[in-house]
């Protein structure tokens, strides 16, 4: 099963009177229980790529489509809501808010649903990330590690079918963040979740089921 699918998409910016094409023509497709990672220098279109595949962008020309519904014409409205229902992100820098604890940070996203309760899932969620013994920590009382592995849970409290982690072990040493690897690798067998990262991690790459390179816009 498709997650997410990427046809011919371009992406051209207009700053000052010029235009920059950061994306020509990329197809990709990530499917349920597969982790891609895409690597490319600085400039090739990485950002551009991943705000597309995440619905925080649509591309100029193309076509996107998430669990086989194309969603290229969709309003901000209804990319808001699917991004909602199916999509969940692990930043480099954590964006964990300081004065909220583990357990608040992580039920933050689903705020808008009543339908569930939200602080048992937290609570789980945390839990099967290893952290069930910090739930009322704020972030200064955990370790790096410990904040991902948080804002992990927190990017799960949606039950999303795509997780986007940006450089997730950008800010942590080698050990912890093979263990945070170690943990995406489980959500993908266990969950079969889909995830697409970016690096510059060749530890992170050794994990992926896949390696798209994007280099000046075109993935090689
Ligand atoms: P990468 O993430 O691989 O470093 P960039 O973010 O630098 O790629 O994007 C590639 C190109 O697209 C660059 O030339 C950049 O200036 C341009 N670009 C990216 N995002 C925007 C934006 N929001 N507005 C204007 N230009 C952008
Ligand atoms: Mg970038």
């Amino acid at each position: 099963m498709r997650v997410v699918e990427l046809e011919d998409v371009v992406k051209r910016y207009d700053s000052g009177g010029e235009t920059v094409e950061a994306l020509k023509g990329v197809s990709l497709h990530v499917d349920r229980g597969e982790m891609v990672t895409v690597v490319g220098p600085s400039g090739s279109g990485k950002s551009p790529m991943m705000n597309i595949i995440g619905l925080l962008d649509t591309p100029t020309e193309g076509t996107v489509r998430v669990e086989g519904e194309d969603v290229t014409d969709y309003t901000s409205d209804q990319l808001t809501e699917k991004r909602r229902s199916s999509i969940g992100f692990v930043f480099q820098a954590f964006h964990l808010l300081p004065m909220l604890t583990a357990v608040e940070n992580v039920e933050l996203p689903s705020m808008w649903d009543t339908t569930v309760d939200r602080h048992d899932r937290a609570i789980d969620l945390l839990e099967r990330v290893g952290l069930g013994d910090r739930l009322e920590h704020t972030p200064d009382q955990l370790s790096g590690g410990q904040r991902q592995r948080v804002a992990i849970a927190r990017a799960l409290i949606n039950e999303p079918d795509l997780l986007i982690a940006d450089e997730p072990t950008g800010n942590l040493d080698q050990t912890t963040g093979g263990k945070i690897l170690d943990e995406l690798t489980r959500l993908k067998e266990v969950e079969n979740i889909a995830i697409v990262s970016v690096t510059h991690d060749e530890q992170l790459e050794s994990y992926a089921d896949r390696v798209v390179r994007l280099v000046d816009g075109v993935i090689q």
